[in-house]
């Protein structure tokens, strides 16, 4: 994928895919879309307008309400049908991922992973999850409450460019299958994997129209979007994500935020310490770290942090680094100039600031134009900006404590709370442990990916790190209005004309203390 041929035939790929984005007319300014791989640009997308994200909102809500006659199994059908065609399909998916982002193929392919179990758990649950259930009504026998769930209309989704296909379609996919017509607004920098996953979905079954893609600056395209949606869902930065919300507040609209992270990992005294080592590879440098989910802090215990740093740093000094699709390739490019910048200045302040870098800590044009080492820091001091702040790259700093209490009260001191991990030879303890962790998920023995791959448990962050989740049965009603009724059989629920006002409340006040009683 790094040589001419390959680039030419993305090239080519993505000129087809340019033609699904909406736009209400061509005179469009073009935005570069470069390669990681290679610093050079593979496409353009048009930068969108008010007007495109008008006419897309329009076509979505227009087909939805078509899609929304149809019964939550028609639906989950095209889902179910969608899971296969991810699988057979991976290959394509993988060009289009690893040629926008510059990952690993490896790292990519959690994507497919993700995409293709979303789509199967939602198809097999869903139509369950949406169905009208009975409640328990005001008066037992005389009251029959039921609870439906009604589309929203249509849902905005603004995405980020570090998993592109994953945090687009896996959210868009319960939007979907709850009825309702979708809109995306996927990030300048990966905008073909979007339309590239619209093109599979429209394969395998939905119809034309109902999700529409505007691509195009953040700034630009989101503020109209917000403005016209019935629900938007956002995955991006707390900074971004803090604009989003008070947008969202003016409107009234319902909205989720998956935000950022400076997500812990606990190694306690009695960790494995190869687990411990194969755990903290993956979660610090799984996608260059460019990963909301990715450890950026350990904490080791004192009696064992000789052996796993050591162990670790070997371990980090031994990943392949290298651009294109070939799958032995441990780590990739960052996504661009300007997150290079960012990681570099992280690494050279702390550095400045009094860190010792035990491994990586430059980059490397030599392998890629944006490649960075996978670095690990120690004696990081409180003044350097990679504390406390995410740098969202392939940095990780080590900490040494001397006890379970010391770790957790360091993993908690941040303003984040999105995931975090425990390390240890006792699973109970580690699930003690993480229960005192403020953070959405916790790993036990795992960085981040059982418990974002439980896709049947909620995902999403605690303080600074979000608002509302993604997965399991909260992760579809949530792009729903539910609505009760209740049929009163015995009539209007009011004191009847015949009784005086302070012989019903003797009444009801009996009737509570009965019903208190019954089993
Ligand atoms: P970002 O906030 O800069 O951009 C995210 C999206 O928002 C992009 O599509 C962008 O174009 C759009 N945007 C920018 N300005 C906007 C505005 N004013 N109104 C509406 N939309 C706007 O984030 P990023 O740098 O692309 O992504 C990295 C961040 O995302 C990191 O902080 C990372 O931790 C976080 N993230 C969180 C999760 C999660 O699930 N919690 C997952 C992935 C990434």
């Amino acid at each position: 994928m790094a040589n001419t041929g390959e680039t030419r035939r993305e090239t080519d790929e993505f000129e087809r895919l340019r033609e699904r984005v909406t736009l209400a007319d061509d005179d469009r300014e073009a935005i570069s879309v470069v390669a990681p791989f290679t610093g050079e640009q593979v496409g353009t997308i048009p930068a969108g307008t008010e007007a495109d994200v008008a006419d897309a909102v329009e076509r979505a809500r227009a087909a939805g309400e078509r899609w929304a006659e149809r019964s939550p199994e028609q639906r989950a059908a095209v889902f179910e049908a969608f899971h296969e065609l991810v699988l057979d399909r991976q290959a394509e998916l993988l060009d289009v991922i690893q040629t926008e982002t510059g990952k690993s193929r490896l790292h990519a392919f959690e994507e497919i992973l993700d995409v293709a179990s979303t789509a199967q758990y939602y198809a097999e649950r869903g139509p369950g999850l949406l169905a009208p259930s009975r409640r328990e009504g005001a008066i037992p026998l005389a009251t029959r409450a039921e609870e439906h769930h009604h589309p929203v209309g249509v849902v905005g989704i603004i995405s980020p460019w570090n998993y592109p296909l994953a945090l687009s379609i896996s959210d868009a996919i319960p939007a979907l299958l709850a009825g309702n017509g979708v809109v995306f607004k996927p990030d300048e920098h990966t905008s073909f994997i979007a339309l590239k996953a619209l093109e599979l979905l429209v394969e395998a079954g939905l119809p034309e129209g109902l999700c529409q893609i505007v691509t195009g600056r953040g700034d630009e395209v989101g503020p109209p979007l917000i403005d016209r949606v019935d629900y938007l869902t956002f995955t991006g930065s707390t900074e971004t994500g803090r604009a989003v919300a008070e947008q969202a507040g003016r409107n009234l609209i319902d909205c989720s935020l998956e935000l950022g992270g400076k997500n812990p990992m606990l190694i306690l005294d009695d960790a494995d310490i190869d687990q411990a080592v194969r755990g903290a590879v993956n979660g610090s440098f799984t996608n260059a770290g460019q990963l909301c989910l990715a450890a950026e802090r350990i904490y080791v215990h004192e009696t064992v942090a000789e052996a796993f740093t050591e162990r670790f740093v070997a371990a980090t000094e031994d990943l392949s680094l290298g651009v294109g699709d070939d799958w032995d390739i441990d780590v990739g490019s960052l996504v661009s100039a300007d997150h290079l910048a960012k990681v570099e200045a992280h690494v050279e302040d702390a550095r400045e600031a009094g860190a010792t870098v035990l491994a990586g800590g430059e980059a490397r044009p030599d392998v890629g134009p944006y490649v960075y080492e996978p670095t690990v820091l120690t004696d990081v001091p409180e003044s350097a900006d990679c504390c406390r702040e995410e740098t969202f790259g392939p940095v990780v700093s080590i900490y040494e404590v001397s006890s379970t209490e010391e770790a957790i009260e360091k993993a908690n001191d941040t303003e984040y709370g999105l995931n975090a991990s425990v390390f240890t030879g006792d699973g109970e303890r580690g699930r003690a442990v993480a229960r005192r962790i403020e953070a959405g998920t916790v790993g036990v023995n795992d960085a981040y990916a059982a418990s974002y791959g439980s896709i049947d448990a909620p995902m999403g962050g605690r303080k600074q790190s979000g608002v509302g989740r993604r997965h399991g049965s909260g992760g579809l009603l949530k792009y729903t209005e539910s609505q009760t009724i209740a049929e009163q059989r015995t009539g209007p629920m009011a004191p009847p004309a015949s009784l005086p006002n302070d012989w019903y409340a003797r009444l009801m006040t009996g009737f509570l203390r009965v019903l208190k009683r019954l089993p």
